[in-house]
This record gives C-alpha cells, structure tokens and sequence, in this order.
C-alpha cells in the first residue's frame, strides 16, 4: 500500500475499515477543514437564507416560496450547498443549522406577516434533511418553534426526499402524520431521481411532488424526459397531488409543463433565490399584479 492511506471510519454506529488513494485522503482532509469552518459559521452568524419564489404556471403569480441555504465563507465566498450539506448531515451538524433554518424561516414569515406581505394559505417551503428528520425531539422543536413566532402551521411547507423514508418507512408515516395534523405539508423532492418513489406515493400523506429539475433541463431535446415529465404530472394529478416543476430557464420549457397540467414552477425564468430584501420587492411587485389583474 506505497501511497494508500487508511483511515478507520466509524459510520452509523459500526466500525468499517477503508482503504483510501491519495485522492480520496485529499478529499477526506478537505472535509475535516470544512467541518472545522462549519463549526464557526453558526456562531459567527454565516449563514443566510435565500428565497426562491414559486409560480402558478397559469397567471405567473407567486403563490410561495423555497428557503434555499446559503453558507457566505469568510475567505472562501458563498459556497453551495451542495457542497456542504453532506458534511453537515455525515457530521450531525444538520441538527442545529436544520434548526437554525427552520427559526429563521419563521421569523421570516412572521416579519413578512407584519409587513402584510405574505398572503393567507401560501406556504413557505423548507428543506428538512433524513437525519433531523429523524430526531425524536424533531416535531416538539417544530411546533415550538411555530408558536414562538405565531406562525401558523398551514404557512410551512416541508421539502424531503425519499431517503427520508427509505429507511424506516414507518416511523417517516408516523411523523409526517403528526405533521400534517398541525397543518403542516410535505413536498417530495428530487421527485423521479430515486428508485422507489413510487411504492410510497399512496402510504406518504405527500402533498405535493417536485419534479427534479435534471428532466425539466432537456424537456425540449429529449423525448425520453418529455415523456417521463407528462407521466409524472399525470400520475400526480390523479393521485390529487400538486406538481412544481423545479429549474425551468426558458419560455418554451414552461409552454410544455402548461401543455402536460403542471401547477407551479420554480426557476431561473421567474427568479433564482434572492436575499430577503429582494424577495421582498417580488411580493410586492406581485401583489401590484394582482390587484391589477381584477
Ligand atoms: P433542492 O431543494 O432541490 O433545491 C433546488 C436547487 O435548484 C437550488 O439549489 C436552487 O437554487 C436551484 N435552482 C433553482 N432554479 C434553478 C434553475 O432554473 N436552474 C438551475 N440550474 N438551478 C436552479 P441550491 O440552493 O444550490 O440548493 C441545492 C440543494 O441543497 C437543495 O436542492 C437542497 O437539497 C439542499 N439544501 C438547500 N438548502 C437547504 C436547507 O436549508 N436544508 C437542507 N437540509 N438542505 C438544503
Ligand atoms: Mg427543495
Ligand atoms: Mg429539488
Ligand atoms: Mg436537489
């Protein structure tokens, strides 16, 4: 092993030895610095939400939002999440900035409240990761946390994925359940990447599907991803489920989701997710348009 490294990893509670290239060992150092960052960056106030409005497909008018997290690195600059999320999920970190975001979105929406700007039954939209989501403290803080900020339950929306469920099917039911009760609903993310979506759809109380934005790219090119975009819209209106279409960029894009049935949309072509500020300015150029549109 000239220049393998080993490292022993403890992963879910089990001890694994794996072997290593330099490549890897690269990579695995660059995750311990990151982790050393993140473990700063809530203390140091660096992290951000931004807001990406969603559409109704139909009028083009906002009818909510996605809290998208933003990690702005001292030195490093704004750093995706795709990048950091995994260390914080690997790490356990997810626990406390999970519920970072999820007080942030609801002095959000309790400030956009105050100002008037947040309409009645529209739904900000937040992604929960599997192990938060897991946490048996995880719907105490949530409903604590609405209170707090006398948010009511029917204003949040939850973004998971079906590794949230994959593993125990029944206790995900249970606690969405709960949820739900409140008023609480839950989206499907990434909707279409996974292997088994569609054996939970009818057991999941999943409001809303969101087609992952991979199919919506080549809608126009590709028949494959057209086909499988009509198919899944279909399958979700008649499950009576909603569907957002996520990454739409262009015109000609959102003139096919219209032609399948699909209700909202997400997307360069409305808008990335902006800071607060300007999220702001797109509530309140919406609510001109509507006014208007009377
Ligand atoms: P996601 O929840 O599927 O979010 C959609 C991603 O698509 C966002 O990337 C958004 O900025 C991006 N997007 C929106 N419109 C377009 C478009 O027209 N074209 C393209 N190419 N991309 C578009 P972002 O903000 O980088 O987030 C990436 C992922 O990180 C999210 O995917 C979500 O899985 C995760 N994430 C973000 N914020 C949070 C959070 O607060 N908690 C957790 N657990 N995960 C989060
Ligand atoms: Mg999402
Ligand atoms: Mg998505
Ligand atoms: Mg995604």
């Amino acid at each position: 092993y000239a220049d393998t490294a080993m490292y022993q990893v403890k992963e879910k509670g089990r001890d694994s030895i794996e072997f290593f290239n330099e490549e890897m060992a690269d990579k695995v150092s660059r995750q311990l610095v990151m982790e050393g960052d993140l473990h700063r960056a809530l203390d140091e106030y660096q992290f951000k939400l931004h807001y990406q409005p969603k559409i109704d497909v139909m009028t083009g008018f906002v009818v909510g939002a996605e809290a998208l997290l933003r990690w702005e690195h001292p030195t490093k600059g704004t750093i995706s999440p795709i990048d950091f999320i995994p260390v914080l999920e690997t790490s356990g970190m997810i626990i406390d900035v999970g519920q970072w975001v999820l007080e942030e979105s609801c002095k959000t929406l309790e400030r956009w409240n105050e100002m008037g700007l947040w309409r009645e039954g529209t739904r900000l939209s937040i992604n929960i990761s599997p192990r938060q989501f897991r946490r048996n403290a995880f719907v105490d803080d949530v409903v604590q946390t609405l209170n707090k900020h006398k948010i009511p339950a029917n204003s949040l929306d939850m973004e998971i994925t079906e590794g949230i469920v994959i593993q125990r099917v029944d206790e995900a039911i249970t606690t969405m359940t709960v949820l739900s009760e409140y008023g609480i609903s839950f989206s499907l993310d990434d909707f279409g990447t996974g292997y088994s979506s569609i054996s939970y759809l009818k057991r999941l109380p999943v409001s809303t599907l969101k087609i992952d934005k991979g199919f919506v790219r080549d809608i126009i090119d590709d028949r494959n991803d057209r086909v499988l975009v009509e198919t899944i819209i279909t399958m979700g209106r008649l499950l009576d489920m909603e569907l957002v279409a996520e990454g739409v960029e262009q015109t000609d894009q959102l003139k096919i989701l219209q032609q399948f049935g699909c209700h909202y949309y997400q997307g360069y072509l409305s808008s990335p997710a902006v800071s607060i500020e300007n999220f702001e300015e797109i509530l309140m150029a919406d609510a001109k348009k509507r006014a208007q549109d009377v």
